[in-house]
């Protein structure tokens, strides 16, 4: 019989061996997304596939699943508690899965996503509908395995934010839909801001000084952050002290680079300063929605706001003075902002972002709880398009082909992105109270900013959910009223509006 100490001991080295495969896992993806040849890929990708399945067996290790049935009866600090209770409930969840089934969906899901991605090429949806449906499927049944008694639909939402379900964001939604909808309609109709210089012609060689300048003011430090270029911009944390970023470059909009990477770097920061002592454990994995919120928080509550951009602005203007040299530092910050309702969620404003969550939420609700029929699908994202938004969607590449999560079969996702904008903006309330955030942008100083989100966010990692974090920092649980308040103060003085 081993004793606690010498149990701990075995669960800590499996711990460390599984974060190592991944380590180097995560180190080979960043490589194929940024830098390596692409011809080379179907060599790397079968090395990968090898290392996914040493990875997987190490993951469902039988004694290790013995051993945290063991320590779950024992008495256990705070965070070994946490750590027990985690990895557990993945244990037990993978167990219940049929293998055979468990292989046929990971084809089905690698077959969707070539298909998704021919079909966004050739804009035909078509060519991607049957592999959807039979996602839908597919993923519905493996709800079903992991939680018997649950409806599928809240399992996927619990899997991407812990304590997170239909009820709590049916009131979210409710709200949005009653408080941000008339505001945009008004906002729509009183077009006074002007942002053409935005999409004027801007070099690439040029763009990248200015995200040299902009990760130099943010903190982002090259003694523990690195940046890269990919299709995509995406954020991978290797460790504390080695988080990578990318970002990509479009020269026809100025804000697309800048906005992207400050919201990855948002996400770095998250990466950087969770406690150390979780380094290479479960409680690295943090949910999606309060990622996002630290992402969202950084993009839009600090980067968008007057006072930061003051400081990267004259630079900006001396890089590209053919674009911007009759455009003053007011001009910029209202271009930056400027609401358009449009189709696609990635290129979305700030106020009209949330609303292409809601129309997400509400298919993906509709898709499990039968109220919608996936072969009608792409029908009713096109009518709440118009419903919502007030926008014809003309080609399904700017429609229901757009997002690449429900290629995956990533349902229950989405929902995370309006509710971090959300989170968000209630730490933003906290924040203000303790710190004089204009006059710490002013200055440039943003340490004030990211050493608070330390302590209140941060270094917690995943060893609570988010309603604990908030409640534990803020003495409130997640209230979505300061977000609605927070876009109604804006865009009403924004756009004049009474
Ligand atoms: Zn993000």
């Amino acid at each position: 019989m081993m004793d606690l100490k010498e149990k701990l001991t075995v669960l800590n080295k499996w711990e460390f061996k599984k974060s190592a495969y991944e380590l180097l896992i995560a180190t080979a993806y960043f490589d194929d997304e940024t830098i390596a040849p692409k011809s080379g890929q179907n060599y790397r990708y079968e090395r990968l596939a090898l290392m996914a399945g040493e990875i997987y067996e190490i993951s469902v290790d039988p004694k290790i699943k013995e051993l945290l049935f063991e320590l779950e009866k024992e008495e256990l600090d705070e965070v070994t508690k946490r750590k027990v209770k985690l990895l557990k409930k993945e244990f037990e969840e993978t167990a219940k899965i049929p293998q055979d089934f468990y292989k046929a969906f990971t084809k089905a899901s690698l077959e969707a996503q070539a298909a998704w991605m021919r079909a966004k090429e050739q804009d035909d949806y078509t060519i991607f509908k049957p592999h959807l449906i039979k996602l839908i499927d597919y993923q519905k049944k493996m709800a079903l395995y992991r939680r018997p008694d649950s409806d599928p639909y809240e399992t996927m939402l619990d899997d991407y934010e812990e304590g997170m379900n239909k009820k709590a964001y049916d009131e979210f939604f409710d709200l949005i839909k009653k408080e941000l909808l008339p505001l945009i309609e008004k906002v729509a109709k009183k077009q006074i801001i002007k942002d053409d210089f935005i999409h004027a012609y801007y070099p690439k060689d040029k763009q990248a000084k200015l995200m040299e300048k902009i990760n130099c003011l943010l903190g982002f430090d090259k003694s523990w952050g690195y940046m890269g270029i990919s299709a995509h911009p995406f954020t991978s944390g290797f460790s504390n002290n080695d988080v990578r970023v990318t970002t990509s470059y479009d020269e026809h909009n100025i804000s697309s680079a800048i906005y992207s990477i400050i919201h990855e770097v948002g996400h770095a920061f998250y990466e950087h300063q969770i406690d150390a002592a979780f380094e290479g454990t479960v409680l690295k994995n943090v949910s999606s929605g309060m990622h996002e919120s630290q992402s969202r928080f950084l993009e839009n509550y600090i980067g968008r706001r007057k006072s930061f951009i003051k400081n990267y602005y004259p630079y900006l203007q001396d890089l590209y003075k053919e674009n911007l040299k009759d455009v003053d530092l007011d001009e910029f910050y209202r271009g930056v902002n400027i609401v358009r309702p449009s189709l696609v969620r990635v290129d979305a404003d700030e106020l009209t972002y949330p609303i292409h969550i809601l129309i997400r939420y509400e298919l993906e609700k509709g898709i499990f709880d039968g109220s919608i029929d996936p072969n009608e699908l792409d029908r009713i994202w096109n009518e709440y398009y118009e419903k919502y938004l007030h926008v014809k969607v003309r080609s399904a590449k700017e429609g229901i082909l757009q997002d690449i999560h429900w290629s995956g079969a990533s349902f229950g996702y989405f929902p995370t992105y309006a509710l971090g904008s959300a989170v968000a903006s209630e730490i933003f309330h906290y924040m203000k109270k303790e710190l004089d955030l204009d006059s710490l942008l002013e200055k440039g100083d943003l340490k004030a900013i990211t050493d608070y989100l330390k302590v209140k966010v941060h270094r917690y990692g995943a060893l609570y959910d988010l309603n604990t974090v908030l409640k534990k920092s803020f003495k409130e649980g997640f209230n979505p009223r300061y977000y609605i308040d927070y876009l109604k103060e804006k865009y009403q003085k924004l756009y004049q509006l009474d």
